[in-house]
């Protein structure tokens, strides 16, 4: 690509390098993924998940990529919560822009009121983006996959993907780069783990959160006369 930025391949060489400084993530996340060159309708869903990720990473280098792993890397250590598997494709964008390109920070001001911070958006905590079912899971919704597959959480967490939030820190650099939250198209996966100031996926694998999804995506289908809500398909060859 003339402008440098990673095309498919590169992606897979950002991968590599990505996996290297976290061996944990290929067997706790990627391995739970549906398998590449099966032949099947999962692997459509594998290739469909990869573009996600892609499409929230091609718009910095490779250098500038492997530049923002070392970075979360580095932040990772000696964490005691670490962030999940699923986050890591939406925040090495974040850090490649805000960091590595040192174009200032993306986000506002930290504001604390009687010691407790105090966000501008509660949607997303000022985080600029939204953690979403990814189109794969609501397909499966549909009926047209097993539901009961979709095992989630940091330990093999499938099928989620990032969105812009609607607020000014979503809508100044998120949404140059991803589709914007819209309640119609997008049910939030996300919940907040009290003060704590990070998202919590852990508890999605129980039976009351796919059946919120089912419901969902059924008067959403009923309400557009659509056969599927959301639409992020690219035709990004892995
Ligand atoms: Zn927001």
């Amino acid at each position: 690509m003339s402008d440098g930025r990673i095309d498919g391949q590169q992606f897979r060489e950002w991968l590599r390098y990505h996996l290297a400084l976290f061996p944990g993530m290929k067997p706790a996340f990627l391995d739970k993924l549906p398998p590449s060159g099966s032949g099947t309708e999962l692997e459509k869903d594998y290739a469909e998940q990869m573009a996600v990720w892609y499409k929230q990473l091609n718009w910095y280098t490779l250098k500038e990529l492997e530049a923002a792993s070392d970075l979360l890397s580095q932040q990772e250590v000696g964490k005691k919560t670490s962030l999940g598997y699923g986050r890591h494709f939406a925040v090495v964008a974040k850090i490649a822009k805000s960091e590595v390109r040192s174009h200032g920070s993306i986000y506002p001001k930290q504001v604390y009121q009687d010691g407790e911070q105090v966000y501008q958006c509660d949607l997303c905590r000022d985080e600029g983006c939204r953690i979403v079912w990814g189109p794969v899971s609501i397909r499966y919704a549909l009926g047209r996959g097993p539901i009961e597959k979709l095992k989630l959480g940091d330990d093999g967490t499938l099928y989620q993907t990032t969105v812009a939030c609607t607020c000014s820190t979503g809508r100044g650099y998120f949404a140059r780069q991803m589709t914007t939250f819209d309640d119609k198209l997008h049910l939030p996966l996300h919940r907040w783990e009290d003060g704590a100031q990070r998202y919590v996926i852990g508890q999605m694998e129980d039976a009351a959160e796919q059946g919120r999804l089912v419901a969902w995506a059924e008067v959403r289908v009923k309400e557009s006369g659509q056969q599927q809500p959301q639409q992020q398909q690219t035709n990004i060859p892995f």
